[in-house]
């Protein structure tokens, strides 16, 4: 829309905080946001939005916006030019690609930033620089949830639409606040429950909303998931409940499989997990009398030493039970940022380009080198994870990161933060000035989702467009246009005019994504893939086969890893994820006036129990120590938990970041930190 100071502007987006993808109206009079219009045709919300789409965009005209470069000078940063920014970053990448090569440098792409965008880092890190070092935060949730999903249907999303969740007769949700996290994805199942009776079972250690509404709630030991989806699954085989059918036509590996089971009996279950039989059985058979069960999951499930395997094992329990290829069934894993999904999606990864083809595949690469006219190195590069430790041993040097506040979210921060000090070279392009910020040598500053053209994909694999509201504020731009600068002085001759045409680039080297495009991406229009080059979308993921060899699934085994242990005086187990108002660390969300008066901080919350033994009251302050470090948090004292189980938001920018409890291990499949994995020992610093 031409933005005119004098009348009202009405442009479409999307949202930029959860995955569910809300798509809505922004009402603008030049940068002034007059209000958010949700319109019945947005796909995956209707007219529904939560608290953050509605009232969560001050933050695009806050006064702590990054305006300028930054450059270091000692401890300081002064502003600059785009072109002294520039040419310091030409000249440092230039003397480390000809001091120690390629693989000293790296890229981190962002789930906040557009498809196009994330599809221009890994480009400028492959094709330009040379390295396969590329990676985004998905690392730090959904990785396992792709890998179980990889290793059993082929393809890493979401089996149907948000619609299919809301016809399923039964869902279940583990590990996953949804009704927080999620909100409007959460509305469509309360709404279903009421209209159809759905009937609804929750797996968490906390009772929050979705729980409270549960047909079933269960309080699995902490990360013993796989070890009662695994006796649900043998239990229903045992009583022949399972799809003979739909096994013999689109599974492989089925007798294996079977025989992996044994051990799994309802005594062994019982034992590991707390849970009594009667809940097991109850588990079994709900999904046995239900035409379709969807299961959601998230970072309580993913977050933990064996996230990938436990993915891995609801999914064994969908294909068990024949509840892929229909409507209303499937594997959901809920993604969390607004484009996580298309940040994998569009090949920020180590080993994958756009479509998840692989860079060791000699086909794939010598297409994408063709097109781009360079050479692509065949050794997968270092997630993530791997780069924190490359920094400490002295191998990585220089870090290009984008719209990511590791310094906050990722795991073990004192460790993080020692190899950030440690790096020769580092530039954060962002739209504040981030904890992360405070370790860089340039801060770039970028723009907004409303301030770009692009598209995201939702946690559906669904393609929607988001038009530019407002110009880029001050001297920032959006990141597309910065990649395109530092690729060009690293010898590149990039000319895009417009995110539209790197979209058609991309699509033309993805068969995942062949016919999609933004005429066919117009307004409200969206597409799922995989996209057909005749545009046809795909909402049922699996109609009639996998992707897989023989158009078949694959059962796939696994073992129940036990999750780290602690030295006994760490004797209180912390779990944390999110809450309604804020998202991830916050710094959009405690720059929105609207949700900080509401919610200005986190607070820890301690079971009635618990605050009696430790004469803990509301507003206590308490010192959480773990072996890796410690915070200072306030408390609440509610029966949303229970026992010795502490629940800390990860929104906190302040004393109460949780990340400094966290340690360095990981999901052994993916490098996912196991963030649920933590214990503390309390300390209580100002009784009432
Ligand atoms: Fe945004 Fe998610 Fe809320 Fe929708 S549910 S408005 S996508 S935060």
């Amino acid at each position: 829309a031409q933005m005119r100071e004098e009348r009202i502007d009405k442009t479409k987006t999307v949202c930029t905080y959860c995955g569910v993808g809300c798509s809505f109206d922004v009402w603008t009079k030049g940068r002034e946001i007059l209000k958010i219009e949700p319109r019945s045709e947005a796909p995956a919300n209707g007219v529904s939005t939560c608290v953050k789409g509605k009232f969560g965009w001050d933050f695009v005209n806050s006064e702590e916006r990054l305006k300028k470069p930054l450059i270091r000078e000692g401890d300081a940063f002064r502003e600059a030019e785009w072109e002294e920014a520039l040419d310091l970053i030409e000249s440092k990448f230039t003397a480390t690609l000809k001091g120690k090569g390629p693989d000293a440098l790296a890229f981190i792409s962002s789930s906040k930033c557009t498809n196009e965008e994330s599809y221009l880092m890994q480009k400028l890190g492959r094709g330009v620089i040379g390295t396969n070092n590329i990676d985004n935060c998905s690392r730090y949730c959904q990785s396992p949830a792709t890998m179980g999903l990889w290793r059993t249907v082929g393809y890493g999303g979401d089996s149907g639409s948000i619609t299919d969740i809301a016809q399923a007769e039964l869902v279940i949700s583990i590990g996953s606040n949804t009704a927080e996290s999620h909100p409007v994805l959460a509305t469509r199942v309360k709404r279903a429950q009421k209209l159809h009776g759905q009937k609804v079972i929750v797996a968490d250690l906390r009772e929050h909303e979705l729980a409270n509404r549960a047909d079933l709630f269960v309080r699995p030991a902490p990360g013993s998931d796989l070890v009662w989806l695994s006796a649900v699954t043998k239990y229903i085989i045992d009583k022949g409940w399972h799809d003979r059918a739909f096994l013999r036509d689109h599974v492989n590996d089925v007798d294996a499989y079977f025989a992996s089971l044994d051990k799994y009996t309802l005594d062994y279950a019982s034992e590991v997990t707390g849970m009594t039989k009667k809940e097991l059985i109850s588990i079994a058979t709900s999904i046995h009398e239900a035409k379709s069960t969807s299961i959601l999951w998230a970072m309580g499930v993913t977050q933990h030493g064996g996230g990938s395997d436990t993915s891995t094992a609801i999914s064994n329990l969908l294909l068990v039970t024949g509840n892929y290829m229909k409507p209303g069934a499937g594997s959901y894993p809920l993604r969390g940022h607004n484009n996580v999904q298309g940040a994998s999606d569009f090949g920020s990864m180590p080993d994958r380009f756009p479509g998840y083809q692989f860079v060791s595949d000699d086909a794939v690469r010598a297409r994408f080198e063709k097109s781009w006219g360079t050479e692509i190195p065949t050794k997968p590069g270092l997630n993530n994870h791997e780069m924190v430790d490359a920094i400490h041993d002295g191998d990585l040097e220089v870090l290009y990161l984008k719209g990511e506040d590791m310094g906050i979210v990722d795991s073990n921060l004192n460790h993080v933060h020692s190899a950030y000090e440690k790096l020769k070279f580092f530039v954060v392009q962002d739209i504040f000035f981030s904890k992360t910020c405070e370790y860089a040598d340039v801060v770039l500053p970028a723009s907004p989702s409303l301030e770009k053209d692009g598209t995201f994909v939702n946690t559906e694999r669904r393609f929607q467009r988001l038009y530019k509201v407002m110009d880029p504020l001050g001297d920032s731009k959006p990141d597309w246009q910065i990649i395109t600068e530092i690729a060009n002085r690293m010898g590149a001759d990039w000319n895009y005019a417009h995110p539209s045409e790197i979209m058609d680039e991309a699509a033309s080297l993805t068969p995942l994504f062949a016919g999609v495009s933004y005429d066919r991406l117009e307004g409200y229009d969206s597409l799922q893939w995989p996209v057909a080059e005749d545009g046809t979308d795909t909402p049922l993921l699996f109609e009639k086969e996998f992707p897989l060899p023989g158009g078949k699934a694959r059962l796939w085994p696994v073992e129940w890893t036990k999750p780290l242990e602690f030295e006994s005086e760490y004797d209180l187990h912390v779990n944390n994820g999110r809450l309604l108002e804020h998202f991830h660390e916050g710094n959009l969300t405690y720059k929105s006036e609207g949700i900080t008066a509401k919610t200005p901080e986190v607070f820890l919350e301690v079971s009635p129990d618990l605050a009696k033994e430790r004469k803990i009251e509301d507003g206590t302050k308490v010192r959480l120590t773990s072996p890796y470090g410690s915070v200072k948090v306030s408390c609440i004292v509610t029966d949303r938990v229970f026992g010795n189980q502490l629940y800390l938001p990860m929104n906190s920018s302040g004393e109460g970041v949780i990340n400094y409890l966290t340690s360095s291990h990981a999901d052994k499949d993916t490098d996912t930190p196991a963030y649920k994995e933590v214990s503390v020992k309390m300390e209580v610093l100002e009784p009432k």
